[in-house]
């Protein structure tokens, strides 16, 4: 086992925000970043040492930049898996390609999950309107019709109330791949980021609650409010899928607290989280610098949380009244402005969050709330 020193150029496939604070990390211990997406001025080229624009399918270029780097690792989850090969062809690519692979399709990914014994909502595979029907009577109503591929923060998804309702739904995923998944009555959503070394080391985070609005991540609170048994079998959870995957990274398993106090997972994310944005400020070592760690092969840092937190994404939208006003959120002295340096604000895009820290969870929410409604009450 190498390890990959401070000096060394690490590269990142993808150019998001999650690459973004993953550089800033990166660079903040003297590593250099290389960045590559099909995207020109991004959140990650802009902080990195170079961006490289390119399509993920040209495995030439992306062969010529792993020839660069000492190691590869990826912050947005649809990178196709034979762009990890092309880049493994000459340095290693952390978490494993296969890791991706499993995590980017949601019928592998329940796949996986189900196999391992792991809890999951109910489901069934749809390649069909037939498969729908009969899986809408396997899985019962209400029901959601998920894309297996390429859906998140709620695309490619349609719930279903009546059996009647099937033709629709199908129609509006314009039949791709699909699953059909029980509805789950939940009291809270709740995700654990990870983190799990070379040396098969393991930290986390602890159990963070998360609010979204339109099916898009909105708060996140440190840490959540839960009893001392869920919280003990978050963790477990998160522990078994790390250690089942063989993750070398970070990871965050969301999930779906029921009323009866069970957990269900419902998505795997082979990356930092945006619900673990908030450890960036709060934490001894935010998941972006975990990751750095991790797949460099150096020792995991501390997770300690050193204050309740909370954060509040700031969603394109925001902008519609023109530019928010950002002196009067931070004249909340303990509240935190991360902005992605995008330039164009539409709405749905995540376009920087604020976090709050206090002395309890429920305290920095409310503070978190209060900065985010100050940048539009003029
Ligand atoms: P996903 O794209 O699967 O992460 O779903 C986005 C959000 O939709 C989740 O965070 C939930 O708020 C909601 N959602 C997804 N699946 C279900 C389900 N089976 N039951 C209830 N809510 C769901």
């Amino acid at each position: 086992m190498t390890t990959v020193l401070p000096g060394s150029i690490v590269g990142v496939l993808g150019s998001g925000q999650l690459g973004r604070m993953f550089a800033i990390a990166a660079r903040r211990m003297g590593y250099r970043v290389h960045t590559y997406s099909p995207d020109a001025d991004t959140p990650t080229g802009q902080v990195a040492d170079l961006e490289i624009q390119g399509a993920y399918e040209d495995l030439d270029a992306v062969e010529a930049f792993a020839r660069n780097v000492k190691v590869v690792t990826f912050e947005f989850e649809n990178v196709p898996f034979a762009t990890t090969v092309a880049a493994e062809k000459h340095a290693p690519v952390r978490p494993a390609g296969s890791v991706l692979h499993t995590s980017q399709q949601r019928l592998r990914e329940k796949g996986f999950l189900r196999n391992a014994g792991l809890p999951v909502a109910n489901f069934f595979a749809v390649r069909t309107l037939a498969d729908l029907e009969a899986g809408i009577r396997r899985v019962g109503l209400p029901c959601v019709l998920k894309t297996a591929s390429f859906g998140y923060d709620g695309k490619g998804q349609s719930k279903i109330e009546t059996i009647e309702q099937a033709a629709d739904a199908w129609k509006s995923i314009a039949g791709h791949e699909a699953i059909v998944e029980a509805w789950v009555d939940f009291e809270k959503e709740v995700s654990v980021v990870a983190a799990r070394g070379m040396d098969g080391s393991f930290a986390h985070w602890g159990v963070i609650e998360n609010d979204h609005h339109h099916h898009i991540l909105d708060i996140s609170t440190a840490p959540a409010i839960v009893t001392p048994a869920v919280e003990k079998r978050a963790i477990e959870l998160a522990r078994t899928v790390l250690e089942q995957l063989q993750v070398v990274g970070v990871l965050c398993i969301e999930m779906f607290l029921t009323r009866r106090g069970e957990l269900l997972i419902n998505e795997l994310a082979p990356r930092p989280h945006n619900s673990g944005h908030l450890t960036f400020d709060a934490s001894v070592t935010s998941q972006f610098e975990q990751q750095l760690r991790a797949v460099c092969g150096l020792p995991l840092g501390s997770t300690e949380l050193l204050h309740p937190a909370a954060m509040a994404n700031l969603l394109g939208d925001l902008w519609s009244e023109g530019e928010p006003d950002w002196a009067a959120a931070l004249s909340i002295p303990d509240v935190k402005l991360h902005l992605y340096g995008k330039i164009e604000p539409r709405r749905g895009r995540k376009m920087g969050h604020l976090t709050a820290l206090a002395a309890s969870s429920a305290e920095a929410r409310e503070k978190v709330l209060e900065a985010r409604r100050r940048l539009t009450r003029s």
